[in-house]
């Protein structure tokens, strides 16, 4: 009786994905298949592959490889974290009510609140970080949760676990954006998730240069259902955008655990500057969803979110000093997860999508700024925010 290996780790999985797999010459490393096109073997006699819409092997490889990192059937790699979200949408018909974190990422908040408005399905924002509102969230019958956690840009955290058990008692599907943390750090389909979804632009690739997504199914069934959807509406990634993103996600365990472990440095330091009021970042024990995070996460993720005193003025000083000058190592822009640390002020980019009143709803205020934190050295990053911080401070003095 042969002996059961016991599942390898991310590293090794994300390290030996489709390695020396190539039929053709042994190429160690997957090829990228260009080609829009596969002949046909002879009168209605199809090979594996017909039209690249439809299926790509650089494109299937990287789907099997974000699959058996988060413990999936199988995943579709679609042209964008968007494309990913409405193609988890597809599984929706008109009437149909989706219960999505009132706090999610803003494009995810204008497509769903979008659709909505034309009848698509019907759409609430609820607080599902809280679990005392689950019954009267989950009063009415619903057949999709959508949660983003760690939730973006305050960093709450939603108990999967108890979310998607609730909606399987109500029949619903559970869908996960987890984007945030990547598989390296959470895996929502061993909690209860029937659906995993990433905008693979930000961990997963990691290295800036491509946009692209990815939907994960738990069984083989709902993944041929969105297989079949991803070709009937077209939103299936590009061959060139998934040999890039999988060559990003070999290094997806290191990059995030440094990231994870830079940005805790940096919270603590934030915590106690006089110039900061709030940080949120869920490994400080102050942080409302410490408890559940450390319990659910296996390490709190490179993003941060915090506040300064002094208003507009202490922010507008501080992104200068940041990321001004030709030394500066924080950058003012938009997306996350890459190499290069990013300050974001989400109620003028990453979430001007939402309306003012869904933005208060949600707690992201105007003096709110969100760090994406990098691979530069920590100690660089302290300086370079300890710097920024006494500008802001200066201005308002
Ligand atoms: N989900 C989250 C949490 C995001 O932050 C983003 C983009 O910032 C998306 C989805 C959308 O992904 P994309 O920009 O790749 O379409």
């Amino acid at each position: 009786m042969s002996k059961t290996r016991k599942p390898f780790a991310e590293t090794t999985i994300a390290a030996r994905a489709a390695i020396d797999q190539d039929p053709a010459f042994r190429a160690v490393t997957p090829p990228l298949y260009m080609s829009t096109n596969y002949a046909f073997d002879g009168y209605d006699s199809k090979g594996a592959y017909e039209y690249s819409r439809c299926g790509n092997p650089t494109r299937d490889a990287l789907g099997h490889m974000l699959a058996t990192l988060e413990g999936g059937a199988h995943g579709v790699i679609t042209a964008s974290g968007m494309a990913g979200i409405m193609l988890a949408c597809q599984i929706l018909k008109p009437g149909d009510l989706i219960i999505a974190s009132h706090d999610c990422y803003g494009g995810t908040f204008r497509l769903l609140s979008t659709l909505a408005e034309r009848g698509q399905f019907r759409v609430t924002f609820a607080d599902l970080t809280d679990p005392g509102q689950h019954d009267s969230i989950f009063a009415e019958k619903c057949a999709m949760v959508f949660i983003e956690t760690p939730s973006n840009p305050l960093l709450r955290i939603t108990d999967i676990e108890a979310v998607a058990a609730q909606a399987k008692k109500h029949g619903a599907l559970t869908v996960v954006d987890n984007t945030f943390l990547s598989p390296v750090l959470q895996k929502p389909l061993a909690l209860g998730a029937d659906i995993v979804l990433h905008s693979t632009t930000k961990y997963i690739n990691g290295h800036g240069d491509v946009v692209g997504g990815a939907v994960i199914s738990r069984t083989q069934e709902m993944h041929d259902n969105l297989a079949w959807w991803a070709n009937c509406i077209g939103v299936t990634g590009g061959a060139f955008d998934s040999f890039l993103t999988m060559r990003g996600a070999r290094t997806l365990t290191p990059r995030v655990l440094q990231q994870s472990h830079t940005a805790g440095i940096l919270a603590d330091f934030l915590s106690g500057h006089t110039a900061v009021e709030n940080v949120y970042y869920p490994g400080l024990s102050t942080h409302p969803g410490h408890k559940l995070a450390a319990q659910q996460q296996k390490g709190f993720g490179g993003m941060l979110s915090f506040t300064l005193k002094g208003g507009t003025t202490a922010l507008r000083q501080f992104i200068a000093a940041a990321t001004g000058g030709s030394d500066a190592i924080f950058t003012l822009a938009e997306s996350l997860g890459g190499y290069e640390s990013l300050v974001t002020h989400p109620a003028t980019m990453t979430h001007a999508a939402m309306t003012p009143d869904a933005r208060a709803n949600a707690g992201i205020s105007d003096s709110l700024l969100r760090l994406s934190i990098g691979l530069e050295d920590a100690d660089d990053l302290t300086t370079a925010l300890d710097t920024a911080l006494s500008a802001a401070q200066r201005a308002v003095a």
